[in-house]
């Protein structure tokens, strides 16, 4: 059996014309939503990240600035450049690219986020707000994740859903969300006794460790469905060999470029999941395409106008 492969970028650009239609309609009701991005330092990674933040920003018709402060500014600083944009109407989310430079408190930014312009969920209130199901603005990696399994018509509500990891910005979310969805969670961790059986208990296995191909085909039930959240690059021969032996697209791209990028788990899964998201082209995908759905949510939500919910937040 090979599995469904899903297609994250399809989905993406599903979410992303939903909310280029009702960015169109604010803008004729008289508003268009707007979101800063704060790229503080010199992360070549934060960069590339950013770049497609306001690419994309701009792709859907939301207004969009970069505050890039030098990568000496301080905690002050930044909470001040933080409130500021608070305080503007015309931006209705902020996003503050992590990591921050080493002498910066990032909690104590993050914190001072308004939570209801904090298109990232990362904020305590959101949390808060997820836990007891109220309206809030929720990770987007995570919500990402919820849209590729419901609009692949996965069933939720009454499955046994496996979390890999428990980080605040993938793991406890995503956990939370399936929970909500009605779904028997159960969230694993590195002192998880007997992983590999615990997973096989999963009709829906999602991966979020930060481990390159940790998720072997003997953790998964077959004809389950596997979410790969994980981005891991693998510069490695033997690792890549032990990945991707015999592929020679990606033996090409890792001759190329001397790394391939690889998910959580192990490429042989797809000989038993049912479905499984692939990586690149999976999880990643929707990230942005959610922060673009949370930026139009904000809008809605802080102006408490008549406009419709959107499917996809
Ligand atoms: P993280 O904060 O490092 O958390 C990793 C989690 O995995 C922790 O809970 C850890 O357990 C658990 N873990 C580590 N080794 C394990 C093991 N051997 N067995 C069982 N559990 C283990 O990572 P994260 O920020 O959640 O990110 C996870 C992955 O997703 C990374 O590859 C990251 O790059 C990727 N990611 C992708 C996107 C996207 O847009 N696609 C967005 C965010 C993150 P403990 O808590 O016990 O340490």
């Amino acid at each position: 059996m090979t599995a469904r492969v899903i297609d994250g970028n399809k989905i993406a650009a599903h979410i992303r014309v939903e909310v280029a239609a009702e960015v169109n309609s604010m803008v004729a009701d008289g508003f268009r939503p707007g979101l800063a991005v704060v790229l503080a330092g010199r992360n070549p990674a934060s960069e590339v990240y950013v770049r497609g933040k306001v690419k994309s920003s701009e792709e859907v018709g939301i207004y969009s600035e970069k505050h890039t402060p030098p990568e000496t500014v301080s905690t002050a600083e930044l909470l001040a450049l933080v409130d500021e944009l608070n305080h503007r109407d015309e931006i209705d989310g902020i996003l503050v690219q992590l990591p921050l430079p080493r002498q910066v408190d990032a909690k104590k930014v993050l914190l001072a986020v308004d939570p209801a312009k904090d298109v990232d969920g990362f904020h305590p209130m959101n949390v808060g707000f997820l836990s007891t199901q109220r309206p809030g603005l929720v990770a987007c990696t995570p919500a990402g994740v919820m849209e590729i399994l419901k609009r692949s018509d996965i069933p939720i509500a009454g499955q046994e859903a496996v979390v890999v990891g428990r980080s605040d910005i993938v793991g406890k979310p995503v956990a939370m969300l399936l929970l909500n969805a009605n779904a028997t969670v159960t969230v694993c961790h590195s002192k998880t006794r007997d992983l590999p059986g615990v997973c096989r208990r999963a009709d829906i296995l999602i991966a979020a460790i930060g481990r390159a191909g940790m998720i072997t085909p003997d953790f998964v039930k077959p004809n389950a469905t596997v979410i790969d959240v994980g981005m891991n690059k693998v510069t490695d021969r033997s690792e890549f060999d032990r990945l991707f032996a015999g592929n020679q697209k990606r033996e090409a791209t890792f001759l190329a470029k001397g790394s391939t990028l690889v998910g959580d788990v192990h490429p042989d899964v797809a000989e038993v999941a049912g479905a499984i998201t692939p990586v690149p082209g999976g999880v990643g995908p929707l990230t942005i395409a959610m922060l673009m759905a949370n930026t139009v949510k904000a809008a809605k939500l802080r102006r408490a106008s008549a406009v419709p919910e959107t499917s996809s937040t």
